[in-house]
């Protein structure tokens, strides 16, 4: 499998352009790897987990063909995950020579936003194909399964992570949620992960249990109870993202902080193969 992180921040993006923090400040000065859009993955360039309001500007900065993407995963509907709009883009007529349909993955309330955004342009329902997700239910395409799980994020809405089985591989896919809720422990226990995608928005709390959103803390306890059970994840790849600028930490501080416990941080254009 082949991960292409496109995105690697917070809702408001790192830096927030209307913040005048010293952390914003700072990773305006630095650039680089200190650029960071709202949270969103491609993989095997074809699927992708959420659609951030950068996701024009990312297919541009790193090349991604996005006519060739036609799963769409949604893990929520915060403004950071889900631009739905930015899909009409897409429809025959503004683009052309697009794989049709673009089949969507997502809660009731994810889909519905999509269903608005798409009413407004007629003839085109057949240019989308939605699957309301079911927590714990798992689902095909092609031969690859995935199941979504249980997120600790919005308790307003039912927040999925995902886990992707293709190949033999098996990726996680963690954000945004803070430390899993136990239906997700119960599900996981036991798994071989080689993988894990994890939330770290929030840099340093102290809490080996975050909630709503994982800290370092709580990425380094995720990553020891996944040792706990299975001695192949001693070598699960763990890769922190989704970081927010409040948590006053520049990219080089995060690997400073992370890299003792082979834990990866990750930025912009950063592409990774199990
Ligand atoms: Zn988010
Ligand atoms: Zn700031
Ligand atoms: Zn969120």
């Amino acid at each position: 499998m082949k991960v292409h992180f496109l995105g690697t921040a917070a809702a408001e993006g790192f830096p927030n352009v209307f913040c005048r923090c010293q952390t914003c400040r700072d990773a305006r000065k630095a650039k680089g790897r200190n650029i960071r859009t709202r949270s969103s993955v491609v993989i095997d360039d074809q699927w992708r987990v959420d659609y951030p309001p950068d996701a024009y500007y990312q297919a541009l900065r790193d090349d991604v063909d996005m006519s060739r993407v036609n799963h769409l995963l949604l893990t929520h509907t915060h403004y950071d995950h889900l631009c739905a709009g930015d899909l009409l883009s897409r429809i025959e007529g503004f683009a052309h020579g697009v794989e049709q349909p673009l089949n969507i993955y997502g809660n009731d309330l994810a889909l519905q936003q999509c269903r608005t955004a798409f009413s407004e342009e007629s003839g085109i329902q057949q240019q989308f194909n939605m699957q309301r997700l079911i927590p714990f239910e798992a689902f095909w395409i092609g031969q690859t399964k995935i199941t979504p799980l249980l997120a600790d994020h919005d308790p307003r809405e039912t927040c999925f992570l995902f886990f992707i089985e293709k190949d033999g591989t098996h990726l996680l896919y963690g954000n945004d949620s803070g430390w899993f809720p136990p239906a997700t422990w119960d599900w996981l226990e036991g798994r071989r992960v080689d993988m894990a995608i994890l939330d770290c928005t929030v840099g340093r709390n102290g809490n080996p249990k975050s909630r709503n959103h994982m800290s370092v803390e709580t990425v380094i306890e995720v990553k020891k109870r996944f040792q706990a059970w299975h001695e192949e994840n001693t070598k699960t790849k763990i890769i922190a993202t989704h970081f927010s600028h409040n948590c006053g930490l520049l990219y080089q501080d995060l690997v400073d902080i992370l890299a003792p416990y082979q834990i990866e941080v990750a930025y912009d254009g950063l592409v990774k193969h199990i």
